[in-house]
């Protein structure tokens, strides 16, 4: 039986993030013994949340952990590790853990896997999948190695929805090193509140592409009316916002259109292969090397005046053939 270990870094606010109870809805499914590691300034709400999981809680907690820093957060897995002689050890996968946890499998002799998209335990036996090639083939993968590091993403199991309760945490020193002085985290560079269009929680992704700023049916370019309706659409409806590779190299080359869209937003084959339930393309044609980024949405309409564009060949469920102007618009005005 394996010895498993649910690995999860605290957020600032004391709580754990959506994908960390996904993480342990996982480990909790593989059916060894379980045993909870918590990094955090403050661990003890977190571990509250997860009272009735039915694992011993173990946390290296202080200030010198509230930061997201190689050396501190490694020091920390590592001696949560050893102190649970974990055989896995499971990880929501974040740019925290996956700075760190590569470096601790190695100080544990053990082996680590990344962009894991499910564990399962046939036989008794854990094996992991994992998407190679551009998300072209899936793979399940054993390993004999033990301790065996696994990063979950995120999306990909039911969360973990125990009641809270009052835990017991044991507390673990970690040897932390003086190299750790070295890294300070002097303050935090975000985006706008409202420019924030990348949203992996969010239910529905909206995917603008490059007919936003093509010449319309006047012979004219109607940029602003396109960055209004569609920072409205993601403003009423809480959605993710994704562009075809042509929209963003327009942003990306200083013109002035929707200046908002990045690379970060790009959806397909040299972009990003985001899950959501559903999907809606706009002004898109919906060409393969794009749609092989919707491999994730189980739900795909779009909106196009094109009826012979991409999603028409069985790419989307549901293609509106149609003035995404004026498709908007009336949504817009519907959702508010
Ligand atoms: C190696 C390689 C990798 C690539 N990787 C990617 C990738 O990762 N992601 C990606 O997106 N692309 C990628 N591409 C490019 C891809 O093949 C397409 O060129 C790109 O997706 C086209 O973007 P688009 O559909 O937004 O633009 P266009 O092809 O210009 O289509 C615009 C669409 O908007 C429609 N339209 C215009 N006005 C309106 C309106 N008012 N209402 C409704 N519809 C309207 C038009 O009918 C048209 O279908 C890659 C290509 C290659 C060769």
């Amino acid at each position: 039986m394996e010895n498993i270990l649910f690995l999860a870094f605290v957020e600032a606010d004391g709580a754990l993030p959506k994908a960390a109870l996904e993480a342990l809805g996982a480990a909790q499914q593989l059916g060894g013994s379980l045993t909870v590691g918590l990094i955090g300034a403050e661990v003890q709400a977190a571990a509250n949340a997860l009272a009735n999981c039915g694992a011993k809680i173990l946390a290296v907690s202080g200030p010198e952990f509230a930061q997201a820093r190689y050396a501190s957060d490694a020091a920390a897995a590592e001696a949560i590790a050893r102190r649970s002689n974990a055989s896995l050890i499971l990880v929501p996968s974040s740019t925290r853990s996956a700075r760190a946890m590569a470096g601790v499998a190695h100080r544990l002799g053990g082996r680590v896997d990344t962009h894991i998209t499910a564990v399962a335990a046939d036989g008794g036996k854990p094996n992991v999948s994992r998407w190679y090639y551009r998300q072209r083939m899936e793979a399940v993968v054993e390993r004999a190695q033990r301790p065996w590091v696994i990063l979950l993403e995120s999306g990909c199991h039911a969360a973990y929805d125990g009641a809270p309760g009052n835990a017991t945490v044991e507390s673990v020193s970690a040897d932390l090193p003086d190299s750790h002085k070295r890294t300070q985290v002097l303050g935090v560079r975000v985006p706008q509140a409202d420019r924030q269009t990348i949203r992996p929680d969010a239910k529905v992704l909206f995917v603008a592409g490059a007919g936003w700023t093509k010449k319309q049916a006047d012979g004219q370019v109607h940029g602003a009316e396109a960055e209004q309706l569609i920072l409205g659409f993601l403003a009423n409806s809480g959605a993710s916002l994704g562009g075809s590779k042509s929209l963003v190299d327009q942003s990306g080359e200083g013109q002035a259109v929707l200046g908002f869209m990045t690379h970060l937003n790009q959806v397909g084959q040299t972009g990003a292969t985001p899950r959501h339930p559903k999907g809606l393309s706009t002004c898109c044609h919906g060409e393969e090397p794009h749609v092989v980024g919707w491999r994730f949405i189980n739900e795909r309409r779009a909106v196009n005046l094109d009826p012979n564009c991409g999603w028409a060949r069985s790419k989307a469920d549901v293609l509106y053939v149609a003035d995404a102007f004026e498709v908007m618009r009336e949504l817009n005005q519907l959702l508010k």
